[in-house]
C-alpha cells in the first residue's frame, strides 16, 4: 500500500491531478498571450529566468548566509547566493548586496528596522502621489512604527517639490528620508535628496523598484551613484526578473542590513528565485537589455506623444521613464475607474490611480499606463501608436461595447504577432 502511494505520489500531471487548477492556469495563459498589458508594475520573465525559478531549489532551507548556514547541504546554495550577490554589486556598482529579500515592502521593512527606532521621524513621499505604501502609509507597517512626514509633487508642474522637501527636513529633522515612487513619470533626482538628507543629518533610502532596469542600463541616474545610504528594489519590474527584492548599501552597513533581514524580519529565503534573480542580473548586463531598457522609454515617449497629439492631458506633460500618469477627468471626463474597465473589455489592461489633486484616494482620476510588458514582446514604435489610438477611441467612447468588442479583436490580433507563452515550457512542466 505505501509502496504504491510513494510511487503514484508526485508523478502524476498536473491536468489528471487537478483539472480544476490546471483549466484555470490555461485559461490564464490565454489571457497574457491575447491582451496588451499595460500596467506599469508587471513585465514577464525571459526563458531563462523561468527555468531558475521553476527549480529543485525550492525543495530546501537555507537560513543564514554564504558559509555560514542553520542548515546541512548547503554547498550549492552558498555559490549560488554569492554568485547573485557579486551580480548584483557589479550591476548597480553597490558595496554590498543583500539578495534574499521576499519581496519589495519586506526589503524596505527590513531597512526600517536597520537604520531606524520606533518613532523616529522620517519622510516619504505621499501615496496619493505617487509613493509607495511601505513609505509611510497610516494603514502601513511603516506609517505604525515611524513618524513619517508625507512630501508631494507641485500642483502646477506634477513634479517633486525639491524645495518643500528641503523645508520640510529642516522642520522635521528625520533620521530617514525615502525617495523613490510607483506612480512618477519623470526623472529623480537623486543627487539634490542626497543634498538635503546630508544638510539634516539623515539617511537616505531611494527605493527604485520601479526604475531599477532603467538605472541598471544607463538610461536613468543611478543613487548608487549619488551616494545614497540604502537602495531598495523590487526585481519584478523594469529588471524583467522573478517577483523578488534586493537590498544594496554602503560596506559600512552591510553587517546591520544582513542582520535585519535574516533573522531580523525573514526567514528561509527562496533559493529558486534568489537563483533566478541571479539568471535576470547577467542578462541584465547584456547589450539586448540595454536596447529593450533603451526601447521602454521610446516606448513610453511615443505612447505619451499620442496621446498629448489627440489632446489629452498627463501628469508633469510627458514622461522620462517607462510609464505615465493620464487625467483621464480632465481629458475624458470620466473616472479611472470607467476608463480602467472600458480598456480591460477591449483587451488593454491598466490600471486607475491617484493623481495629485484627487479629492478622494478611492476615487481616482488618473489611469497609469506602462510600457515594459509590451516592449519585453518585441513591441516598437508603430504598436505604440496603435496602442495609442486605441486608447484614445475607448476613452472617448467608455460605453461603446460594440467598439471594445472590435478593439478587442485587433488587439488580440496584434499580440498574435508578439507570442508570450512561446518562451515558457509550461507543458515540457507538466507532461
Ligand atoms: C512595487 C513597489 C514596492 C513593493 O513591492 P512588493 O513586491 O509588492 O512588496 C515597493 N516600493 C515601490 C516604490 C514599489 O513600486
Amino acid at each position: 500500500m505505501i509502496d504504491k502511494l510513494t510511487q503514484a505520489w508526485g508523478r502524476s500531471p498536473l491536468a489528471t491531478v487537478d483539472p480544476q487548477m490546471a483549466a484555470l492556469i490555461r485559461r490564464e495563459e490565454s489571457r497574457q498571450e491575447t491582451t496588451l498589458d499595460l500596467i506599469a508594475s508587471q513585465s514577464i520573465v525571459s526563458r531563462a529566468v523561468a527555468e531558475a525559478e521553476n527549480s529543485v531549489l525550492r525543495h530546501k532551507y537555507a537560513e543564514g548566509y554564504p558559509g555560514k548556514r542553520y542548515y546541512a547541504g548547503c554547498g550549492n546554495y552558498d555559490e549560488i547566493e554569492q554568485l547573485t550577490i557579486d551580480r548584483a554589486k557589479a550591476l548597480f556598482g553597490a558595496d554590498h548586496a543583500n539578495v534574499q529579500l521576499l519581496s519589495g515592502v519586506p526589503a524596505n521593512t527590513a531597512v526600517y528596522l536597520a537604520a531606524l527606532k520606533l518613532g523616529d521621524p522620517v519622510m516619504g513621499m505621499d501615496l496619493s502621489q505617487g509613493g509607495h505604501l511601505s513609505h509611510g502609509s497610516k494603514v502601513a507597517l511603516s506609517g505604525k512604527n515611524y513618524t513619517f512626514h508625507s512630501y508631494g509633487v507641485r500642483p502646477d508642474n506634477g513634479l517633486i517639490d525639491y524645495d518643500a522637501v528641503q523645508r520640510m527636513a529642516g522642520e522635521v529633522k528625520p533620521k530617514m528620508i525615502v525617495c523613490g515612487a510607483s506612480a512618477y513619470p519623470r526623472k529623480i533626482d537623486f543627487s539634490r535628496f542626497r543634498e538635503i538628507a546630508d544638510s539634516v543629518g539623515a539617511v537616505l533610502l531611494a527605493d527604485i523598484s520601479h526604475i531599477a532596469g532603467l538605472v541598471a542600463a544607463g538610461v536613468h541616474p543611478s543613487p548608487v551613484h549619488a551616494g545614497a545610504d540604502f537602495v531598495t528594489t523590487t526585481t519584478h519590474k523594469t529588471l524583467l526578473g522573478p517577483r523578488s527584492a534586493i537590498i544594496l548599501s554602503k560596506k559600512e552597513h552591510a553587517d546591520t542590513i544582513d542582520k535585519a533581514v535574516f533573522p531580523g524580519t525573514q526567514g528561509g529565503a527562496h533559493f529558486n528565485t534568489v537563483a533566478a534573480v541571479g539568471v535576470a542580473f547577467l542578462e541584465a548586463q547584456g547589450a539586448a537589455f540595454k536596447d529593450c531598457m533603451q526601447q521602454i522609454v521610446t516606448n513610453a515617449r511615443i505612447l505619451a506623444e499620442t496621446l498629448l497629439g489627440a489632446g489629452a492631458t498627463l501628469k508633469t506633460g510627458g514622461t522620462d521613464n517607462h510609464l505615465m500618469l493620464v487625467d483621464v477627468n480632465t481629458s475624458f471626463g470620466i473616472s479611472g475607474k470607467t476608463a480602467q474597465d472600458a480598456l480591460e473589455t477591449a483587451g488593454i489592461v491598466a490600471n486607475r490611480n491617484t493623481i495629485q489633486g484627487d479629492k478622494s484616494p478611492f476615487k481616482p482620476t488618473g489611469i497609469r499606463l506602462g510600457t515594459p510588458t509590451v516592449t519585453a514582446r518585441g513591441m516598437g514604435d508603430p504598436e505604440m501608436r496603435r496602442i495609442g489610438g486605441w486608447v484614445l477611441e475607448v476613452l472617448r467612447n467608455p460605453n461603446d461595447r460594440v467598439l471594445q468588442g472590435r478593439i478587442r479583436s485587433e488587439v488580440e490580433i496584434l499580440c498574435r504577432a508578439f507570442p508570450l507563452m512561446d518562451r515558457y515550457v509550461t507543458r515540457g512542466t507538466y507532461p
